[in-house]
């Protein structure tokens, strides 16, 4: 089937950086743990094909960046998530990846925890200012977002500019970025996977849920911290949602 995206999806890879925000998505799909991955590698891969309520035949691979061996702690952050998406592109070779997780909101935006969002307009990066005119552009990125505006009404996503960098606190500099670029979501992966997938050439959407809001009075990690249990259920929802919407005979255009 032909969808909005302009390709047929018969194989969907998708990305989570934190093994908490994927796993019970895994699960429900029934996916069965792929190896070896890489094994050089901490990064995971679960493959399969579920039996969709539309009945008909998708593959999904999902991958993880996996457990750092020296922390202990999921490998969050860019590096990672590129490495991950990179091999597992290479190998499954998706007509569709999506980049899935939490992610903080803004309150002047609009924003407010447990708002699932889909990235439009643009993919940027901030924290990365280079004052060298011929690299000023590419530090912020501007990777252009798919079109999905089906897609994005069907599930009911809110539309927002997603910014990316490797730092999860926000200083004042990062701040002003914000309020200049209009930024809704503020995560740490997407942008990097949409300078990926543009560079081979495969459709890409960031979905991101809101465990924290950088407005707020309360402190970013503290509120994701609170949050992220109950706002990665919603996650995984809408996720299982979109995956028979994309299947859905048509129904996207
Ligand atoms: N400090 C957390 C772990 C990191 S949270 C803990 O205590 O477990 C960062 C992860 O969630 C990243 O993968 C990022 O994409 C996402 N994220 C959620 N809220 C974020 C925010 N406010 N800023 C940046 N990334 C955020």
């Amino acid at each position: 089937m032909k969808n909005e995206m302009g390709t047929d999806i018969q194989k969907i890879g998708f990305y989570f950086a934190m093994e908490g925000e994927g796993r019970d998505f895994v699960d429900r799909l029934g996916l069965h743990h792929v190896e070896p991955f890489e094994s050089r590698f901490p990064g995971k891969v679960f493959r399969g094909k579920p039996s969709l309520n539309s009945g008909q035949n998708i593959e999904i691979a999902v991958a993880f960046g996996g457990h750092d061996p020296r922390q202990g702690c999921d490998r969050i952050g860019t590096e990672a998530a590129v490495l991950a998406s990179y091999v597992l592109c290479s190998n499954f070779k998706p007509d569709l990846f999506i980049n899935a997780g939490t992610c903080g909101g803004f309150v002047k935006r609009g924003g407010s925890v447990g708002d699932l969002y889909i990235g439009t307009k643009e993919f940027l990066f901030h924290g990365r200012p280079i004052p060298i005119p011929e690299f000023t552009e590419f530090g912020i990125g501007r990777i252009p977002a798919l079109k999905a505006p089906k897609l994005q009404e069907r599930c009911e996503l809110k539309p927002g500019i997603v910014s990316s960098s490797n730092g999860f606190t926000t200083d004042e500099e990062e701040r002003a970025f914000f309020i200049r670029e209009q930024v809704d979501v503020k995560d740490m992966e997407a942008s990097a996977l949409a300078r990926l997938l543009n560079d081979l050439d495969t459709p890409f959407l960031a979905i991101k849920a809101v465990t924290d809001l950088v407005d707020a009075p309360q402190a970013e990690e503290e509120a994701f911290v609170a949050n992220y249990r109950s706002v990665c259920e919603k996650l995984t929802d809408k996720l299982l949602f979109i995956v028979n919407c994309l299947n859905g005979a048509g129904n996207l255009g």
